[in-house]
């Protein structure tokens, strides 16, 4: 059982413990909603885009497993202070490290989840909160 023990990392382990950017900040003006039904996972992302567009502000909600929750926790991290399309990439290249398990050494955290590639219907858990944040990304703002 050595891979699963491999698939949670101290990285994932950190974040379901203590998930950064849980709950609705303050200046969210956009939002949506991720379900992976398959494992149970549900998520919501909420975020602002300041004048440069780039997210200045992303909280979510949500419960689910241990894989989902800190997949949408780190990536709160990873793509603040990023435009849309900035975190389409970063989303780009975790997609290719949970699918192939090959990971570059400097997105490190990101890595932590490259034993995913082993339990493929695992990869709809760590990818709910990008998928959320995406498409939060392509909604209007709300007032
Ligand atoms: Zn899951």
């Amino acid at each position: 059982m050595s891979d699963l023990t491999d698939l949670y990392q101290s990285v994932i382990l950190d974040h379901n413990k203590r998930p950064r950017n849980r709950g609705k900040p303050p200046t969210a003006n956009r939002v949506a909603t991720g379900d992976n039904p398959s494992c149970g996972d549900n998520c919501t992302v909420f975020l602002h885009l300041d004048a440069a567009h780039r997210i200045d502000a992303i909280g979510f909600e949500g419960s689910g497993c241990a894989i989902s929750q800190a997949a949408t926790s780190l990536m709160t991290t990873q793509v603040k202070g990023k435009t849309a399309a900035e975190a389409e990439a970063l989303f780009n290249e975790f997609k290719e490290i949970v699918t192939t398990g090959n990971a570059p050494e400097e997105i490190s955290d990101l890595a932590a989840f490259a034993g995913v590639h082993a339990f493929p219907a695992r990869i709809k858990c760590a990818t709910l909160g990008w998928h959320a944040t995406l498409e939060a990304l392509k909604q209007p703002p709300s007032a």
